[in-house]
């Protein structure tokens, strides 16, 4: 038998689905790259495996039928696992994290590539990365700049990622420069050849004449980045910028890194689209005899004028004081909303001029009555 599942998820043959499934959800913490930033490849490795052991242990077909034979179809006689090949994704809420990162949690790339983080690939491995920022509303409105540090794997300088020194490769033995290897699997009836990726050369069908010394051959080195990322004035919610060859570094490739811009709620203004909403308190007299006032949004100050006869709850308007539009001339409006404060303590003097005004009103059938 080539691949013992059983023993890979550390179960007996006889397991029950639930114990299978438990089993899986303990090794995958285990082996969650995260949990495991000295040996994130080796831990990569171990998920893949007991998602392989999973994939076929969870379905009594596929277990059935390696039981019986020890190999599995994962589908047009193809007994090699891949990323596509697991249907459990959307299992296991506590797992989301690293099942997004393999399959790109539709966001439109990624989308089942063959590793993540830039592993090993039968297909295109997905060297992207994604990364989500935290960001405020303000830093929004101003288009700011912020820091984003993270790890990867670099295309090293000396060998411009090749892995060779002087860049001088030469194709590879093992494969004869297809980066393919022909495996057989099974016995008798049962017996399948299939086509994986060569590991001697990782698939590129070439190897260096002699190993960078620097990265000893990898054509890369784990470093350290802090990426610089100005933010767009204007930018929506949860939008992805592309920071071109940023992301990981494998066989002489290097992906891209996403960064998602996520914007906090800010406790005193509100955004409506390209609109900006604050709430401004004024007294009672300033709402019923109008006068000047200045906000601040944003360090920026704006003179407003309130009518005579203000009314709780209306909204002053002053156009394109809002957030500019993204990559469009022009900003959204600023609106201001009133509130008007009714005092809570009043001292006698002023007891009496408001009784004094109550009583004026009632006499002239005017707005106390409404
Ligand atoms: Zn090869
Ligand atoms: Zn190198």
């Amino acid at each position: 038998m080539a691949k013992d599942y059983y023993r890979t998820l550390g179960v007996e043959k006889t397991a029950s689905q639930d114990e299978i499934k438990k089993a899986f959800r303990q090794l995958a913490r285990k082996y969650h790259p995260d949990a495991n930033p000295e040996n994130k490849a080796q831990a990569e490795e171990k998920f893949k495996e007991i998602s392989e052991a999973y994939e076929v242990l969870s379905d009594e077909n596929k277990r059935r039928m390696y039981d019986q034979t020890g190999s599995v179809d994962f589908g047009s006689g193809r007994s090699d696992f891949t990323w596509q090949d697991f249907s459990h994704q959307g299992d296991f809420s506590d797992l989301r994290d690293i099942f997004d990162r393999i399959f790109g949690g539709g966001s439109g790339f990624g989308g089942g590539n063959e590793s993540f983080f830039g592993g090993f690939g039968n297909n295109e491995p997905n060297l992207d990365l994604i990364t989500e920022v935290k960001i405020t509303l303000r830093d929004a409105f101003e288009g700011n700049s912020t820091t984003v540090k993270y790890r990867r794997n670099a295309p090293c300088e000396t060998c411009k990622g090749t892995g060779a020194e002087e860049g001088k490769l030469k194709r590879c033995p093992t494969c004869n420069g297809t980066g393919q290897q022909r495996v057989v699997q099974g016995q008798g009836f049962f017996r399948m050849v299939s086509v994986t990726t060569c590991k001697t050369c990782n698939g590129r069908g070439v190897i260096p004449v002699t190993p960078c010394k620097v990265c000893k051959g990898t054509g890369s080195i784990p470093t350290t980045e802090n990426l610089e990322i100005k933010i767009p004035r204007g930018v929506v919610n949860n939008l992805r910028l592309r920071v071109r060859g940023k992301g990981q570094s494998y066989n002489g490739k290097t992906g891209d890194m996403f960064v998602q811009l996520v914007i906090l709620d800010d406790p005193l203004v509100k955004r409506i689209n390209d609109d900006l909403e604050v709430t401004q308190e004024i007294t009672f007299p300033e709402a019923a005899l109008g006068g000047d006032k200045t906000i601040e949004v944003f360090g920026r100050q704006h003179s407003i004028k309130i009518p005579a006869g203000t009314q709780p709850g209306d909204v002053i308007k002053i156009k394109g004081a809002g957030m500019p539009h993204l990559n469009a001339k022009g900003s959204g409006d600023l609106l201001v909303v009133i509130k008007v404060v009714v005092p809570k303590h009043l001292n006698s003097k002023q007891k009496e001029l408001i009784s004094a005004l109550m009583e004026e009103g009632e006499k002239k059938h005017s707005w106390l009555r409404i």
